[in-house]
């Protein structure tokens, strides 16, 4: 089993040395001494749980700043609809890799996906060494053809690594019917997987499921049976105290992408009312397009300023949002890690304390949520392996000249 020792490195605040055996953290303690098979020198710097980003749409880098500044739908019907006519399976593949590039090096190593042509997403995931549930998306547009594959896909076994695992991708609710809703449903039941969805994310959304169902969004998906701990939506920014309780003894879990919401004007989660319910809340990216990046030290930072914005300063406290990001993350897709702890998958950032954003260091989760940006981010540690180190991915140039060299294709066919 390969072994990896980091010595002398700051975790909560004092020395320790920490060994790595396999895919976990096998000890962690004052002083470890035994030869590994990779030894790293950890003074000057301090270990952290990297970053779980619980809803992207990985791809969309390729449509990084094509068109921003604009109301939804002219920006979908002119610019990103017919853009992504053109991508093909290979520019799918390039955009994951450039996307999971991007990941790495701002400490994310977990990502829930909803995109097409998945599988060029795991293949880029599997050979970069990162984790993702990838979403197997389902819309009422895509032909009967298209969607017998989709379910059968997911009802299939697949020799994937145990860093990726499929989630059942329905849209919307205003992209996809109760019949097919009701199928998503079911074939995460049956197939044990994560249903990962978008949920009241504007207003319009709200004002039309009432106009249709006669009900609310939340209210509509828990008649229908959708609601429960396997269950992510992205956004849920316009949720009443009812449902906000819904959620909560549901145990749905929600993730906040708060660069995006303010980017779309869909609106301000109400962070207080999901924290005082006890509703489950992560961090998301949500896509390049409407980011326009995939940095969860941004989204951290937004995530805390917002619900300040909005509310009063001592609420979503730098601690509260970096467990959102971190371990609450990992637990809610059911990954045993998101903490540095023994026993725990070997899932790690080694973060740079001399980097200039983080000094002083009178409380590291303070700087890491308000200061810091992704320089420094030394090293990062997914399922055991070393995916960066000293700031760089192997690789980086060549993912980069790739996606260069698709989006040109792209722009002038
Ligand atoms: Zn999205």
């Amino acid at each position: 089993m390969n072994t990896i020792l980091i010595k002398k490195i700051k975790l909560n605040n004092s020395d320790k040395d920490i060994l790595i055996s396999g895919n976990r953290f096998e000890r962690i303690a004052d002083e470890i001494s035994i030869a590994a098979d990779i030894e790293i020198d950890g003074s000057g710097m301090a270990i952290i749980p990297p970053f779980y980003n619980g809803h992207c749409h990985s791809a969309m880098t390729l449509l990084r700043g094509y068109a921003d500044d604009m109301l939804l739908d002219k920006w979908l019907n002119e610019y990103i609809w017919p853009f992504e006519a053109k991508m093909s399976a290979a520019d799918i593949y390039a955009g994951s890799r450039l996307a999971i590039l991007e990941m790495i090096k701002s400490g994310t190593v977990f990502f829930c996906d909803m995109y097409w042509d998945e599988e060029q997403t795991i293949r880029a995931a599997e050979e970069m060494g990162v984790r993702a549930s990838i979403g197997v998306s389902m819309m009422d547009r895509l032909d009967h053809k298209t969607l017998k594959r989709n379910f059968e896909f997911l009802a299939e076994e697949h020799n994937y690594s145990s860093r990726i695992s499929l989630n059942v991708a329905p849209h919307a609710i205003y992209t996809v019917g109760k019949e097919l809703l009701c199928k998503c449903r079911d074939a995460a039941e049956k197939n044990n997987l994560t249903l990962s969805m978008h949920l009241a994310e504007t207003q319009k959304e709200i004002d039309d499921c009432l106009a249709e169902n006669n009900t609310t969004p939340v209210r509509y998906l828990e008649k229908l049976g959708l609601l429960g701990e396997n269950s992510v939506f992205a956004h849920v920014v316009h949720v009443d105290e009812g449902e906000a309780e819904i959620l909560a003894k549901t145990k749905s879990v929600i993730v906040h992408n708060p660069a995006s919401n303010m980017k779309l004007s869909s609106g301000v989660l109400k962070m207080s009312l999901l924290q005082e319910k006890g509703c489950r809340v992560m961090l998301g990216t949500d896509g390049t397009s409407s980011n326009n990046n995939l940095c969860m030290l941004d989204e951290m930072k937004l995530a805390a300023l917002l619900a300040k914005v909005s509310d009063r300063p001592d609420l979503a406290t730098a601690d509260e949002i970096f467990e959102m990001a971190t371990a609450k993350g990992a637990a809610y897709f059911n990954i045993n890690a998101g903490k540095i702890e023994e026993g725990k998958l070997a899932d790690a950032l080694l973060i740079n304390l001399k980097n200039e954003r983080l000094v002083p260091n009178y409380n590291l989760i303070s700087n890491l949520v308000y200061s810091a940006d992704c320089s420094c981010i030394d090293t990062v540690i997914c399922n055991g392996q070393i995916i960066m180190q000293n700031h760089k991915v192997k690789g980086e140039g060549e993912i980069i000249d790739e996606a260069i060299k698709v989006c040109e294709k792209l722009t002038k066919a």
